[in-house]
């Protein structure tokens, strides 16, 4: 089960429906949320996806090609402020926004 954030920022930045976790489908993979301070967004990869020729592989955007600026662990029970991709303050916080399965 995997949880739905919502991610905001006194900057004003916002975004919604960030997956995170695993799914349903256990060949789904695990969706992990990192931030691109190109795209100023909040992208998701799979790291299923990931081959083993590829193990190495950095954490790139999948818009902009670009390294992640930052990978994000998501603990709702915590106060924890995280990197924003706008301000690139560490400012942003998740608000639960769902559960899915
Ligand atoms: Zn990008
Ligand atoms: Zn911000």
């Amino acid at each position: 089960m995997g949880g739905i954030y919502y991610a905001k920022c006194p900057c004003g930045f916002e975004q919604a429906e960030l997956y995170e976790g695993y799914g349903m489908n256990e060949q789904g993979g695990c969706l992990t949320l990192h931030a691109c301070d190109t795209c100023r967004k909040i992208f998701t990869l799979n790291s299923n996806k990931k081959k083993p020729d590829l193990f190495d592989e950095t954490d790139n955007c999948p818009r902009c090609g670009n390294a992640a600026a930052c990978s994000y662990t998501v603990e709702l029970d915590s106060d924890e402020e995280h990197h924003c991709p706008a301000c690139h303050k560490k400012t942003l916080k998740f608000l639960p926004g769902g559960l899915w399965d």
